[in-house]
């Protein structure tokens, strides 16, 4: 077969996950489409992985997709003629403290109302269910009997096979060493000399895959570590199961392990707290089915657990201790989607160990993507719009990437926040807020502020009542009845200018855009379906001229919609997120605490009115509006005059607030936010926010919103037990069955319960009807709590 030079589609990489999209793609009834690998398919992480498939996860998302991956796994061989070694062994999960049981309780609570059967069972069961285990320190466990393994090679064979008997064409040993752009778009790939032209192009690289996106100029944060386990010869513990008996895969996550039978012997891995990083530049240009050196000495403190947990590994002769690199991303989320810089160049990767649990469900929503142009499910939390490129820095991605692999088994506690590359991004106040006694946590690069306790009231973390909460409610109580900065430096600010600005804005936001000069707007961007990409608000500053100010998770993702929105119009657009801090000050002494920093006059503004000001020595715009819902401002200050504007706002006895006290705040005033309420696949409608769309303006996915039915609503949840505290993701039940999940909760302060806020698709009459609804029930760790909802927000509806 000879190289193409034109194909509609190229996919670089033929590991599981280039495989999956190939299949995927063809399956839908794509031609034309071109595999290229450097090596040999499988041989750069895929060959070697454990095969280890666990259904229970800790988001929708994740377990949706591996759901599909197992029941692919499961149909595969019938029809390619290919195995898959799929084997449903079940999986046995341990808990040895409180809280690990609570986790795992979340995630069978959540795979429940997904319809996945697991049963909570104590340490006799376990030890059943696993005789080779040492129990005494096992409190209860997890047995997830639809969990299996498979042989990753054979997946990715069986993936490839199904692809190639639907015309998709396989290169070995074609490595690209380019790739080419005509217009800023991607057009082709470089294989030596020879190109072939394309219309997209999929990096699945794995571990190279940040190199090569690098050829077109597009940002892939992902990072190398090793990953090891043990495999041993055959055990006679192992051989007396009987032939073809399987045990489980065994999870034992208070002691980073896990652990499964193999050819009669054990394998065991490890997830180790110190983990050993893995430049690129260490691995050879041709490896391929290559292993990395043992290493016992890194190994041991796993060894030794692994003893513990299963004695009879003493006895056991050591085959090899198998060292891999596989790549880590710096939430430990994968990442899939369309280069924000590159239009048509697709990317997925940084698949953190569960690649080939992920390949079948992520390597189908891939190729969906790539056929719609947009995400056919909710993918936010693996969205490659997450990273913007001041994230892709290798100095940050060297230090993080180790504790990305060491916390893989971590507890999702509130206030958990990675240590290592931490000060990336920086607030204007950054030293105000230090001095003031601020706890700071990553998200996104940026050091957030959550609460002002420092560091003796954060810790310990646990699922129950947090440390801080007294601390939180005065933070709280400032924002109602003082006046607390709340530092918003964060949000992506984007300054759009140009002759056409308003009528580009009017086709990109919902809203109206045409207000007056000094008019701030709150507005939300669809997608063609109609789905909510960003809820943003929007300064006038002059006839030509405005100032966007968006989260800041969501910046990359907006500019992306802009610049597919632009069009013929003469517009200008630009991230000047840099360029200034932004600072709520919240709460009834608000108006008198700026007054005092200056002898000019505060503006009188309506609500959503903004103006010129100073504060001290510093000039701003100040915005009368809030992020919390209470009384407020907002302030706008230049960043190398923000510290200025931050000590003449102390100076006339301001004090501060974190997320946890804005976030409870925002809760209890119904206030939506991006990635919970709000999200690609969710309409205005659906969030209660149809209110804001100015029919007529001919914004994007105005007809797919308008008229359309709405099957689901976004409400408030009160819980009447004050013990229920919800974790994440908890699925909510009317009437016996299941009517949805909640998407944010906080402990409210005013109610002394937790609030939440959840999309709901039940009963939708009566919440249309009555203010309040009884009845509900949120299951956390597999217990339920009664709760009350209602579609207005909280403070509101359960007074
Ligand atoms: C020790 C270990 C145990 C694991 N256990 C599990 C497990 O139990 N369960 C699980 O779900 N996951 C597990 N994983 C993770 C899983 O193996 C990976 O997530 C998965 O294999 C990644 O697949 P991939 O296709 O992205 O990468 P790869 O398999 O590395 O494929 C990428 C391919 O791209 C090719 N390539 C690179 N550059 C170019 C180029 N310029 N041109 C053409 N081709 C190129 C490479 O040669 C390679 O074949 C484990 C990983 C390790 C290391």
């Amino acid at each position: 077969m000879t190289l193409p030079t034109h194909a509609r589609t190229v996919i670089i990489g033929g590991g599981v996950i280039g495989c999956s999209i190939a299949y995927h793609l063809a399956r839908e009834g794509r031609t034309d489409i071109v595999v290229l690998e450097r090596s040999k398919l499988t041989s750069g992480t895929t060959w070697h992985a454990a095969g280890l498939v666990r259904r229970l996860r800790p988001s929708a998302t994740l377990t949706k997709l591996i759901n599909y991956s197992i029941d692919l796994y499961g149909e595969l061989e019938r029809e390619t003629g290919q195995a898959t070694g799929w084997t449903q062994t079940g999986s046995l999960t341990l808990a040895t403290n409180p809280d690990r049981l609570t986790n795992i309780k979340c995630q069978v609570s959540l795979g429940r109302a997904f319809g996945l059967e697991a049963e909570v069972v104590d340490a006799a069961r376990a030890k059943d269910l696993w005789p080779l285990i040492e129990v005494d320190d096992v409190i209860g466990a997890v047995w997830s009997p639809s969990d299996g393994r498979v042989n990753p090679s054979d997946v990715a064979l069986a993936l490839s096979k199904g692809a190639k008997s639907r015309g998709v064409k396989f290169f070995e040993d074609t490595a690209v060493t380019g790739l080419q752009k005509k217009g800023g778009r991607i057009s082709g790939v470089e294989i030596g000399p020879h190109v072939i032209e394309a219309d997209e192009v999929v990096i699945a690289c794995g571990l190279w895959s940040r190199d090569v996106a690098e050829m077109a100029g597009a940002h892939m944060p992902l990072y190398g570590c090793e990953h090891f386990y043990i495999l041993t010869k055959p055990l006679a513990e192992v051989q007396a199961l009987g032939k073809g008996a399987h045990l489980p895969t065994l999870n034992d996550q208070d002691a980073f392990l896990y652990a499964r039978d193999d050819v009669e012997g054990l394998l065991v891995g490890s997830f180790e707290p110190h983990a050993k990083g893995l430049p690129l530049s260490r691995l050879p240009a041709d490896f391929s089915f290559d292993l990395l050196d043992e290493d016992w000495d890194h190994f041991m403190p796993m060894m030794e657990n692994a003893l513990r947990r299963i004695p009879a590994l003493e006895q056991a002769e050591v085959r090899m201790l198998l060292n891999g690199p596989e790549s880590f991303t710096l939430d430990s989320q994968f990442m899939l989607g369309e280069s924000p810089e590159v239009p048509g160049l697709f990317l997925m990767g940084g698949m953190n160990s569960t690649g080939i649990a992920l390949a079948g469900g992520a390597g189908k929503a891939m190729a969906e993507w790539i056929i719609a142009g947009e995400p056919t499910m909710e993918l936010n939390e693996a969205d490659i719009r997450r990273f913007s490129p001041e994230m892709n820095v290798l100095g940050a991605l060297e230090a993080r990437i180790p504790e990305v692999l060491g916390r893989h088994y971590d507890n999702p506690y509130q206030g958990r926040s990675m240590e290592t590359a931490r000060g990336q991004r920086r607030s204007p106040i950054h030293t105000g807020l230090v001095a003031a006694g601020a706890r700071f946590e990553e998200r996104g690069g940026w050091e957030r502020v959550v609460h002002f306790g420092g560091e003796n009231v954060h810790f310990p973390l646990s699922f129950g009542i947090p440390t801080w909460r007294d601390q939180v409610g005065q933070e709280v109580e400032a924002c109602k009845t003082g006046a607390a900065i709340l530092d918003q430096s964060a949000f992506g600010k984007i300054m759009v200018q140009g002759p056409d600005a308003c009528a580009f804005l009017n086709h990109l936001c919902a809203a109206q855009m045409d207000v007056a000069l000094g008019r701030i707007a709150y507005t939300q961007i669809l997608n063609a379906q109609g789905g909510v990409e960003s809820d943003l608000t929007v300064q006038r500053h002059g006839a030509d001229c405005y100032l966007l100010v968006v989260g800041a998770a969501e910046v990359v993702r907006v500019l992306k919609r802009m610049r597919e929105t632009k069009g013929a119009h003469h517009v200008e657009f630009t991230d000047v997120t840099s360029g200034y801090a932004i600072l709520g000050l919240a709460g009834a002494d608000a108006k008198r605490v700026l007054q005092a920093t200056t002898t000019v006059h505060l503006p009188v503004l309506n609500r959503f009115q903004f103006a010129p000001f100073e504060i001290g020595l510093a000039r701003c715009w100040v915005g009368k509006l809030s992020f919390t819902g209470e009384e407020g401002y907002e302030l706008y200050i230049p960043s190398d005059m923000a510290m200025a504007a931050h000590e003449a706002l102390v100076a006339a006895g301001a004090s501060h607030a974190g997320l946890y006290a804005s976030g409870s705040l925002r809760i209890e005033s119904g206030y939506r936010a991006f990635g919970h309420e709000l999200s690609p696949g969710t309409t205005p409608q659906e969030a209660g926010l149809g209110a804001f769309c100015a029919f007529g303006t001919g914004f994007v996915g105005e007809e797919a919103v308008k008229d359309r039915a709405v099957n689901r609503r976004i409400v408030s949840i009160l819980f009447d037990d004050p013990n229920a505290i919800p974790i994440h993701d908890e699925p909510i039940y009317f009437a016996g069955q299941v009517v949805g999940q909640i998407t944010s909760a906080a402990w409210s302060y005013r109610f002394g319960r937790s609030v939440a806020l959840a999309m709901v698709t039940a009963p939708l009459d009566q919440l249309g009807t009555h203010t309040v609804v009884d009845g509900f029930a949120v299951e956390i760790a597999c217990s339920r709590f009664t709760a009350k909802a209602s579609l207005n927000p909280a403070k509101e509806a359960f007074v």
